[in-house]
């Protein structure tokens, strides 16, 4: 039983759904692209075969809106898959009026980052691409103009490669939703083969690593990924990252107050910048419940920017959008992991 047509090929389609005309294939795939979730909206298409796919139980779309909630910037949604896990996506708005679908790769993350509650969740599963790519298609509801992407919801996407770069072809692909690559960012907390893997398919997708810490002590402390692969082999892989095609990468550095805002963090931050090109996002951490961390203070903030002035170390300060709706960075995870589909 199909349970979604969206990241299926044309031939995929025709096949699949037995298709009697090639040309059928291109039709749906056109409703595809703006969206459709179910049969009785692709109204081109013969009656006769719309109600024989009802009929055979082919569905359009695998997941469904479970919840909404709106914020100033952002707008989160919680999506329930068919087998009733949840997952949150959220849309982002910027001052200039572009937006952009921060996606889940999965459900939890294995990687338990300290700071991130989604890593207090463990790891359920895996999304299928179609999975991911439907987060897209619900939160184009919100906005039609979405059109840029980030996989930074729940879940590592270098942990989940294959599905990730289905979704990410599938998103590209000019008679769907044709966003081209260099809209599309990817963000790992430094996952280093799958890094090396972007790196050797040069498609000119965006890399987002998060950093938190640029002393392999603190790190491995906060981020179990760094006992795997430590900032030194990191910056090997971001070289390479870099090498294939010569795009900055983002090094995503939340501030944990008392931490990761010294002077001394400033100079290992600046020392593993060195030969890179990159920028350092700034982002104060989102406080959590249960997590025992705190946001640091507009002084620890002040006098850690300062230092990276001094050091000439190039950094934006993001604003985190999305706070008051736990839609922040780190703050995404389903408090029930189930609903019933
Ligand atoms: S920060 Fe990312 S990789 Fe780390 S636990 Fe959270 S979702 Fe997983």
């Amino acid at each position: 039983m199909t349970k979604s047509l969206y990241s299926k090929s044309l031939d995929d389609l025709t096949q699949e759904l037995g298709l009697s005309k090639a040309y059928q294939a291109k039709q749906i795939t056109a409703w595809l692209a703006k969206g459709a979730r179910s049969w009785d909206e692709m109204s081109d298409l013969p009656q006769s075969l719309r109600q024989s796919m009802i009929e055979r139980r082919v569905r359009v779309i695998s997941s469904r809106i479970a919840d909404r909630q709106d914020d100033r910037n952002a707008s989160k949604l919680l999506i329930a898959l068919s087998d009733g896990s949840l997952v949150e996506c959220v849309m982002l708005s910027d001052r200039t009026g572009r937006k952009t679908a921060c996606i889940s790769s999965q459900v939890g993350c294995a990687m338990g980052c300290a700071f991130c509650k989604t890593g207090t969740m463990g790891l359920v599963r895996n999304l299928e691409d179609y999975e991911i790519v439907e987060q897209f298609v619900h939160l184009r509801t919100l906005d039609p103009t979405i059109g840029h992407i980030v996989f930074m919801g729940m879940g590592e996407p270098l942990n989940n490669p294959g599905a990730l770069m289905r979704a990410i072809t599938t998103f590209h692909r000019p008679d769907l939703f044709n966003i081209s690559y260099r809209k599309m960012t990817v963000s790992t907390c430094g996952v280093v083969p799958g890094i090396r893997s972007l790196a050797e398919l040069d498609l000119g997708v965006r890399l987002a690593v998060s950093l938190v810490s640029a002393d392999d002590a603190t790190r491995s402390r906060i981020m179990k990924v760094n006992r795997t692969w430590p900032l030194a082999e990191l910056k090997k892989a971001l070289l390479s990252f870099q090498h294939s095609g010569g795009k900055r990468i983002t090094l995503e550095y939340c501030m944990l107050g008392g931490v990761n805002t010294s002077s001394a963090a400033a100079k290992d931050l600046a020392s593993f910048t060195q030969g890179l090109q990159v920028v350092v996002n700034l982002i104060a951490w989102n406080p959590v419940d249960e997590l025992d961390f705190r946001s640091p203070t507009t002084e620890e903030i002040r006098k850690f920017t300062s230092d990276l002035d001094h050091l000439r170390v190039p950094y934006t300060i993001r604003m985190s959008k999305g706070r008051g709706i736990s839609g922040a960075c780190g703050q995404l995870a389903t408090s029930s992991r189930r609903i019933k589909a």
